[in-house]
């Protein structure tokens, strides 16, 4: 037999901001298409109007442009297989809609939500399936004239599907092995409403995976209860021989206790759970995104393969064309996989290490510059060499870097007192004047001639160090001593000492 192509598609329903375990989900899909040389697909599952929330889906698309994972066909990209709009697909569903009830398949229902509600109450676990579905009013328990007055009269219906009972239904899963489920739990599933002439999620699913040829339907663990319907409505469209693969990925946890991640969380422990910032446009509420909280893509993506799959061993820093040539479902978990956040923040940090020292100045530069700093960009890729292992984000530079692109002003309280002997000033003065000797002003010469100046004079290197710092940062951090005075350059580091030495006695 030959293989098919292998399409995959992500299929998110626009209802507000991605939740970061659908960015798994589609990172996942991504990982298998590039690796089998296959399609990655995006369509949009707008069927359900109620829940459609305006901007999402423009949402999903910038997500995927930010983390760059593009897709190859579907809604924003095109292809012969569309449209990838559900919504713009009605015609399309109504055919098969129509293919079902003609072949007995599925059955049109008229009950009223009042005739619903009295059903629930007066038969318990009341569920619309082969035990009850001919004490309703429907298709099959009406006449064809009495059918054909409804319809004639435009009363509102619904489409099920008729589900025989006691069958098992084997749903195939590449993680979780063969899935068995009698049909009898099953319930005679709403396919369509002809209240808005669109159909349900489970309709429109398959009949999308069928047309848009997908090969492999790779999705959250919250599907999984309705892949045993979608095996029987492959079926029932004469579609078993060419079904797709079925892989359910593992929930996501609450990164402490149990239970699946939830947005509470998040806001709890303070991490975000959305790839970009949201406002919810009904509560006018916004969320920070993981790009907004400074994190970088290739991080958060690294960080989310991790949950649920391995490598196979402990790996972690996984480059994209690693990831994509080792991934495997056979190496997806079945359970859940905990969201240890701090995890991620571990990743953005070993991430600001790998890339080059110029890659996070260019994150960094804008920066500087939004501080109103006009400084040449070789001096912000130098001291961002000299800073980022102290980082996890690269915002978190200018705090710690501020005092190489801006003199201080004011000098800390504590750290004068504890830092500006009676001896400093003219201990000040006379290292200015020793510096101002040094020709070539590397770091390696002004720490010989400045050590050898401490030690012929006998001063207490730490004094003469804490003083000098003070001096040129304001306070008492920063790194080695030679390295801020060779950033800020012979001129500057004389200026600033001038500035403290004047200033400080005055307080
Ligand atoms: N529209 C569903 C969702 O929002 C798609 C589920 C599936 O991938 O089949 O997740």
């Amino acid at each position: 037999m030959k293989e098919k192509r292998v399409r995959v598609r992500f299929a998110p329903s626009p209802t507000g901001a991605l939740h970061i375990g659908g960015v798994r989900t589609a990172l996942y899909n991504y990982l298998f298409a590039r690796q089998h040389g296959g399609d990655f697909i995006l369509r949009i599952e707008d069927t359900d109007s109620t829940r459609f929330v305006p901007g999402a889906e423009e949402y999903i698309q910038e997500s995927f442009k930010w983390l760059n994972l593009p897709f190859d066909e579907g809604v924003g990209v095109g292809g012969d297989k569309g449209p990838y709009r559900q919504s713009e697909r009605r015609d399309i569903y109504i055919r098969y809609v129509d293919q079902l009830l003609a072949d007995g398949k599925a059955y049109m229902a008229f009950d009223t939500p009042e005739e619903l509600n009295a059903m629930r109450e007066s038969v318990a676990n009341f569920q619309y399936d082969a035990s009850t579905r001919m004490q309703m009013r429907n298709s099959l328990t009406l006449s064809k004239e009495e059918t054909d007055a409804l319809l004639a009269a435009n009363k509102q219906y619904v489409v099920r599907i008729k589900i025989e009972p006691n069958e098992d239904v084997r749903v195939n899963d590449l993680i979780r092995g063969e899935v068995v489920i009698n049909s009898s739990v099953l319930d005679d599933k709403v396919l369509y409403k002809s209240a808005d002439g669109l159909p349900t999620y489970h309709l429109a699913n398959v009949v999308d995976d069928h047309l848009m040829e997908i090969s492999h339907v790779i999705r959250g663990e919250e599907w999984l209860p309705s892949a045993p319907l979608h095996v029987l409505l492959y079926r029932a469209l004469g579609w078993a021989d060419s079904m797709p693969a079925f892989a359910h990925l593992p929930l996501l946890l609450k990164p402490e206790g149990n239970g699946k991640l939830s947005k509470r969380d998040a806001d709890r422990l303070g991490f975000p759970i959305f790839p970009l910032s949201w406002t919810d446009p009904k509560t006018g509420e916004t969320s920070v995104g993981y790009r907004e909280a400074d994190y970088m893509p290739e991080a958060l993506v690294n960080f989310l393969a991790l949950l649920g799959w391995n490598p196979g061993n402990d790996q972690e820093i996984i480059s994209m064309d690693e990831m994509i040539r080792k991934f495997d479902l056979e190496h997806c978990s079945k359970s859940g996989a905990k969201f240890a956040y701090q995890k991620a923040v571990w990743f953005n940090h070993e991430y600001i290490l790998m890339k080059s020292d110029r890659e996070i100045a260019e994150l960094f530069a804008p920066i500087v510059k939004a501080h109103g700093v006009d400084v040449s960009f070789e001096k912000v890729v130098t001291v961002v060499g000299m800073m980022k292992n102290r980082v996890n984000f690269v915002h978190e530079l200018w705090e710690l870097c501020s005092f190489f692109f801006v003199a201080p002003t004011a000098y800390d309280e504590k750290t004068v007192k504890k830092r500006w002997k009676e001896d400093s000033p003219r201990e000040m003065t006379e290292l200015m004047h020793v510096l101002e000797g040094i020709d070539d002003f590397s770091i390696e010469n002004q720490e010989k001639i400045v050590m050898d100046w401490i030690a012929a004079k006998g001063y207490h290197t730490g004094n003469i160090m804490n003083a000098f710092r003070l001096t040129l940062v304001g306070e008492g951090k920063g790194p080695h001593m030679f390295d801020i005075s060779w950033v800020l350059g012979k001129e500057e580091t004389l200026a600033r000492m001038q500035r403290a030495i004047k200033v400080i006695n005055q307080l």
